[in-house]
């Protein structure tokens, strides 16, 4: 399997969507847990990581200043703290459940060391237009239009896909709403028995999951021209994306692509952080829950490039 992140060029900032693992997880590979090394066997090459792959680019880490993510699973999350500087865009329903996990597989799939840096969190519940007749999250804090996210819930509370409008159209980067390209397939094809039994092992909500594939599929037969969609772990639908660009490596193995380029018109400055009373209400009901509050940190303002008196609270 792999893990398929998108890197978005928006001016002089970089959008990544998902992170896959990080360099500390490759350090310390014992914090990914036995049964996750067990289970997926990851590759713990530095160099495969989503940091070291921008660098190789030609970037800093400094330079991604926003990471979209569709849930915060190990595989998805585990290179957040590679990128201090971003600020996270999430959909609520999945930061709830990973600060206030609840039952065996919430507690146990949320690593929180992972955010133990204290990044700024930017939690959405879905507003705006539907998008193809999903609901979605438009407008996001300091993005331009032509990124969305979709809540795409089963696989966890709060699990998402992210869109991408770009020259050619939309990519939809679908996450672990589905795990093999087959599941795509317009007659309701299935991926082998194994990653079913896996699927359905680590699911939160199966009704939801399976509904979702079902409307995915449908999406991807209706809109065929318009839309591309593709999930976080089958190689091939990696492989026919990671297509050399302007900006890939020679040999086109990069796991970071650069496949879009919104419009100018979208490219939008990124605004001063603001108080948000809703992180805060998260926060607060967060802390509420937990006597001993920990590792996650606050939801801190990190400050922005160029953004002077925003400062970093002291813990
Ligand atoms: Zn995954």
């Amino acid at each position: 399997m792999v893990c398929h992140s998108l890197l978005i060029e928006l001016g002089e900032e970089l959008v990544l969507v998902e992170t896959g693992l990080g360099t500390d997880n490759i350090a310390n590979p014992s914090r990914l847990g036995l049964m996750f090394r067990l289970f997926a066997n990851p590759s713990l090459d530095p160099s495969e990581t989503a940091v070291r792959q921008i660098e190789k680019l030609g970037f800093k880490a400094s330079d991604v200043r926003h990471i979209l993510i569709t849930h915060l699973d190990i595989d998805h999350a585990g290179g957040l703290a590679d990128f201090p500087d971003a600020r996270i865009h999430i959909f609520e329903d999945e930061f709830r459940a990973a600060m206030r996990p609840v039952g065996f597989k919430e507690r146990h799939r949320y690593n929180s060391s992972f955010w133990a840096h204290g990044p700024y969190w930017r939690c959405y519940s879905p507003q705006g237009e539907p998008w193809f007749g999903f609901d979605s999250v438009r407008q996001l804090e300091g993005l331009p239009p032509e990124i969305l996210i979709i809540p795409m819930t089963g696989h966890t509370r709060g699990h998402s896909a992210i869109a991408v409008q770009g020259p050619r159209g939309w990519l939809l980067h679908a996450g672990d709403a589905y795990f093999h390209k087959d599941e795509m397939r317009p007659a309701g094809g299935r991926c082998s028995p194994g990653l079913d039994i896996f699927q359905t092992l680590i699911q939160i909500n199966e009704p939801a999951r399976k509904k979702n594939q079902a409307r995915l599929r449908k999406l991807a037969l209706d809109k065929a021209g318009e839309v591309r969609i593709f999930c976080a772990h089958d190689p091939d639908e990696y492989m026919s994306l990671a297509q050399p660009t302007e900006h890939s490596p020679s040999d086109g193995s990069s796991g970071v692509k650069m496949p879009v380029q919104p419009s100018s018109q979208g490219q939008t400055a990124m605004p001063k952080p603001k108080p948000d009373q809703k992180d805060q209400d998260l926060l607060e009901d967060w802390k509420k829950l937990n006597s001993d509050p920990p590792h996650i940190g606050d939801l801190k303002k990190h400050p922005q490039k160029g953004a002077s008196g925003d400062k970093k609270p002291a813990n």
